[in-house]
């Protein structure tokens, strides 16, 4: 398994070596040619070569590039059948491009892009087999077998048996890797599933089914048609409750009351900030100690009680300690919080954990994410409890901390029979009742995180519009249920903000903080074409790093937005939570954010 060298030449970044990232291909070649030659030398018989770039848009040079580089590849190892992969997407307009490749095999991502098997079935050139990916790499859910064994059936009619692979859509690295591991799932639920290795499995019998006919695979299709019937029906997947609301949304359930210069002036008296407002984006460190109490609440060794007196500890220390520093706008820490959508998902109704499901993230990174099987719904409010106890210790104001619909939807396994968007909205109406109910007990503010709005855009940028539609819906049913003088907050973890600006824009949040300090403000670019007129917070200070910015440092961040900002549109925070630094670390570096905050201020004009 090699990733194919045009995907590896396009996913490089430029880091200037005068010629566009292709220009390269030519010194690239040559390498892949001595592995290919190493393989074939080692007893290799098929080598695999991903190339996920076919399914994106590509130009003629690109296109070109696939042509050239595979001719090489074949001339350079005559004995080895290549077999290029690609996954996510339909290969659309490249469909041709790929069948032309000189390989002996290609994949084609059956579940994402399943449109495409008639038209590579009429065009598949007689020395090519297809690998037909049936069963999905990146999802929970147990295989339609009888859907999928009569689309490989139609292939292999077409095509003859001996071209037609079965194989997972893509790689098996989304998913767990083993639901027999899962004892604490609910029966029924985990009756539905079916994680890498039972997967694997189905792959197999699919393949037995294709080659001796259905009968021999007759109990499986039976066990499979069964579930599918049971859960379609299931009680346990819909409520007529959430449905009705659904069906009764109007459009002014997406709208704030007034637009964000009314807001705006409803809003400064109640919060009493300052210009140049300091506050963090929600979590302080979560020690070892805190990691501690909860695991032991969990295994029953630490009661509920003494539990939430441990919490509420920490929060009154950090509320303490914001208050020393001289932050303005406060947060309770997150100390009650394992993760961000699994906090929440663990609280709301849809929703099932596994104990062993954990997936890469990045690096050695890892998560569990939760599993949404059925209609989501919010029994009892989430957070108003510990964000109305910080705010009772102390008159600042204090901002409740959510996060919002798109990433948890984003963050999770989602049910498959029904479009993403729509459990979506399910998920913003639970937020928007939380918001109300922190709006209602007297909190000020409330922050809604997206940091995952960004990842959830489609491959193909002609699918990007209709994503960003509901996705920008979805933010404004969490959050515009609020009054006037109640001011929004929403946070995303990234820079890359020209090309979705105007989308941001229109999630209307009152206040947006981003990821801004380790690109040195590179995101104030997106602000010299567009106008955004809210407030804004880009981050000073690197979270990522145990590297404490000095007051100095952060001044001058601050200086650069001003150059591309109106003064009272900026805020003044981390670029992220500061759940993974220490405590140490942490006073350091926001006594200095303070204290740059300061400087700012003593320049601007008074009440700016
Ligand atoms: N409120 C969250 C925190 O501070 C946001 C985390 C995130 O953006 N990923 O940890
Ligand atoms: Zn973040």
């Amino acid at each position: 398994m090699l990733l194919g060298p045009v995907t590896y030449l396009l996913l490089g970044k430029d880091r200037g070596w005068g010629a566009p990232a292709l220009g390269l291909l030519d010194r690239v070649l040559p390498v892949y040619g001595e592995v290919l030659g190493l393989l074939a030398g080692a007893g290799a018989e098929w080598v695999q070569l991903d190339e996920p770039a076919l399914v994106g848009g590509l130009g003629e040079a690109e296109r070109a590039a696939f042509a050239r580089a595979y001719a090489a590849l074949a001339r350079a190892a005559p004995g080895l059948r290549l077999l290029v992969a690609t996954y996510f997407e339909a290969l659309g307009p490249n469909l041709e491009t790929a069948l032309a490749l000189p390989i002996a095999a290609l994949h084609l991502d059956l579940v994402r892009g399943g449109g495409q098997l008639d038209e590579a079935l009429a065009k598949a050139p007689s020395g090519l087999a297809l690998s037909l990916g049936v069963v999905d790499g990146r999802n929970v859910w147990r295989s339609d077998l009888a859907r999928a064994l009569s689309r490989l059936k139609r292939a292999a009619d077409r095509l003859g048996p001996e071209r037609v692979m079965v194989a997972p859509s893509c790689s098996l690295l989304h998913v767990p890797l083993d639901l027999d591991l899962e004892t604490g799932l609910d029966a029924e639920l985990k009756g539905w599933m079916a994680f890498a290795k039972q997967k694997l499995a189905e792959v197999a019998t699919l393949a037995r089914g294709l080659n001796e006919g259905r009968g021999a695979i007759a109990e499986a299709l039976g066990a499979s048609a069964e579930v599918e019937a049971r859960r379609r029906d299931s009680r346990r997947i819909h409520d007529p409750a959430v449905n009705r609301r659904l069906a009764a949304l109007t459009p002014e359930m997406e709208r704030r009351r007034s637009p964000y210069p009314e807001r705006r002036r409803a809003q400064a008296p109640r919060l009493g900030l300052p210009p140049f407002p300091t506050t963090t984006i929600g979590s302080f460190p979560q020690t070892s100690e805190v990691r501690k109490a909860r695991t032991e609440f969990r295994r029953g060794v630490r009661d509920r009680a003494a539990y939430e007196a441990f919490v509420k500890g920490e929060i009154e220390k950090t509320i303490r300690f914001q208050e020393e520093i001289g932050l303005d706008l406060l947060v309770h820490g997150e100390f009650e919080r394992n993760d961000m959508v699994e906090y929440f998902g663990e609280l709301l109704s849809g929703f099932a954990f596994t104990g062993q499901g954990w997936v890469q993230s990045y690096g050695s990174r890892c998560v569990k994410p939760p599993i949404i099987y059925g209609d989501v719904s919010r029994p009892g409010p989430m957070t108003v409890g510990w964000t109305t106890f910080a705010q009772s210790l102390t008159r600042k104001p204090v901002k409740g901390m959510l996060t919002g619909p798109v990433t948890i939807l984003q963050w999770s396994f989602v049910r498959d029979d029904q479009p993403r968007e729509t459990t979506c909205r399910q998920i913003a109406l639970a937020i928007r009742d939380e918001v109300a109910d922190l709006e209602r007990a007297g909190i000020k503010a409330i922050q809604i995180d997206e940091p995952a709005i960004r990842e959830g855009l489609p491959l193909h940028k002609a699918k990007w519009r209709g994503y960003l539609e509901w996705a920008v819906v979805c933010f404004r049913l969490a959050s515009s249920g609020v009054r006037d003088e109640t001011q929004i907050h929403t946070h995303m973890c990234y820079s890359e903000f020209n090309d979705i600006i105007d989308s941001i824009a229109r999630m209307d949040a009152d206040v947006i903080s981003i990821e801004a300090s380790r690109s040195q403000m590179e995101l104030l670019d997106a602000f010299t074409a567009f106008k955004y007129p809210n407030e804004i917070g880009p981050g000073v200070y690197d979270i990522h790093s145990p590297r404490v910015p000095s007051a100095d440092e952060m001044t001058a961040l601050l200086e650069k937005a001003t150059g591309r900002l109106g003064p009272e549109q900026i805020w003044v925070n981390p670029d992220c939570g500061l759940k993974t630094r220490g405590w140490a670390e942490v006073k350091a570096a926001l006594a200095a954010m303070v204290e740059a905050a300061k400087r700012l201020r003593a320049r601007a004009p008074a009440g700016a």
